[in-house]
């Protein structure tokens, strides 16, 4: 199940979505729950409401409405993982930015690198990736699989770690490199505002298999990044596991899993976002989110 926030008839609320029909179903909830009614809730009532969620009439044409990021401001910050493929963690570790390893023969680490992008970094599909010239220039996209927790948990066994899992969608790490360099920590370079364009929707787990799921980005039509979620460092229930060790884990949490290699340093000289650039995610099952840069 594809399951959206629009904005429709002047007002966010819940849809759900079919990419081949490319059509909508306002969600209408149920008059027990209150309102107003967001994706988190949705997410929480879930074992209560999902039976009684299916398309009901003809819905609506998808370009008939706005898509909104599925999650449109997370409640807590946005979990990620850094260096998650290993192509990647070489590439990164090469380019000079890496301030998590000593040397190259650092480049894989030894356990899950964790850090967070504030919830005010999320946009929608469609919206523009803004450059903060007076900040920095060197602006890097990252594809990435995006997990969204369903089930609350603390202390969850890796091979529980599913049953915690709601869905996923589709996540760019948009990162300023020079600021993530000379900070030795990620989170000032990762938290500018439009620097988490995230959707079009949150496809359910039932619906993807992780051991075969093709991860690309595309910049302006040029392939950058091909991969394949089976090729994680760090598994999913692993990161649920590592992550629910130190905190609870909450509905309508994500964790951005990591990016393959092919980013903007990768290449010599680095191939860094500028204004009128286009860049393309797509997670094969799951969506493409397209954002345009502006600066
Ligand atoms: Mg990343």
């Amino acid at each position: 199940m594809k399951l959206a926030t629009i904005r429709w008839e002047g007002r966010a609320q819940l849809a759900l979505a079919d990419a081949e029909a490319g059509r909508v179903w306002p969600v209408a909830p149920p008059a027990w729950v209150p309102t107003p009614f967001d994706m988190v809730d949705l997410i929480r009532a879930w074992r209560d409401l999902r039976q009684e969620l299916r398309p009901r009439g003809d819905g609506v044409p998808l370009s008939q409405v706005e898509l909104l990021a599925p999650i449109p401001r997370p409640p807590r910050n946005v979990l990620c993982v850094g260096k998650n493929y290993h192509e990647h963690a070489h590439e990164f570790t090469r380019s000079g930015f890496d301030s998590s390893a000593a040397s190259a023969q650092d480049a894989i680490p030894e356990h899950p690198i964790i850090f967070t992008k504030a919830p005010e970094t999320v946009i929608p599909t469609g919206a523009a990736i803004r450059i903060p010239h007076a900040l920095s220039d060197q602006i890097d996209y990252e594809a990435e699989l995006a997990v969204v927790i369903g089930r609350p948990g603390r202390d969850i066994p890796a091979d529980a770690a599913m049953d915690h899992v709601f869905g996923y969608t589709v996540a760019n790490d948009v990162t300023a490199r020079d600021v993530q360099g000379r900070h030795r920590q990620w989170f000032l370079g990762k938290s500018i505002e439009t620097f988490c364009p995230l959707g079009p929707w949150i496809v359910t787990a039932d619906e993807v298999d992780l051991s075969d799921t093709a991860v690309r980005c595309w910049v302006n039509g040029e392939l950058r990044q091909n991969a394949n979620t089976r090729d994680l460092i760090f598994d999913v229930p692993t990161l649920v596991a590592v992550i629910s060790r130190s905190m609870a884990l909450l509905p309508g949490d994500m964790i951005l899993t990591g990016t393959p290699a092919g980013v903007g340093i990768g290449f010599d000289p680095p191939k860094y976002l500028r204004p009128g650039d286009r860049v393309t995610v797509e997670i094969a099952g799951i969506g493409i989110l397209e954002n345009p840069v502006e600066g």
